[in-house]
């Protein structure tokens, strides 16, 4: 599955990115693996859309799509979000 919409940021090097990226492979071959439906969708916290449940990564409650978790993933390295909930909800990041 590929992830077109990961952004690169100053802060993340492309070690980290091809890290965060691998990890995402992992986890959508690890859901198809334990026999997720593939037709199986569910309300992205982030993007508010029908996204596969395949490949989702759930952060204490805050489920997002495989291109959600990909970008917060980006953010928390890049000190743009701290939580799931923090993403998802666009709060400010003054959270410490
Ligand atoms: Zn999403």
């Amino acid at each position: 599955m590929a992830i077109d919409h990961a952004r690169r940021t100053g802060k993340v090097t492309d070690e980290q990115m091809e890290a965060i990226r691998e990890t995402m492979r992992i986890i959508a071959e690890e859901d198809e693996a334990r026999g997720v439906d593939p037709a199986a969708s569910f309300d992205c916290a982030r993007c508010r859309q029908a996204r596969p449940r395949i490949g989702s990564v759930d952060y204490e409650g805050v489920r997002m799509c495989n291109d959600c978790a990909t970008r917060f993933e980006v953010a928390r390295l890049s000190g743009g979000a701290k939580t799931g909930a923090q993403y998802a909800g666009r709060a400010p990041t003054s959270l410490s």
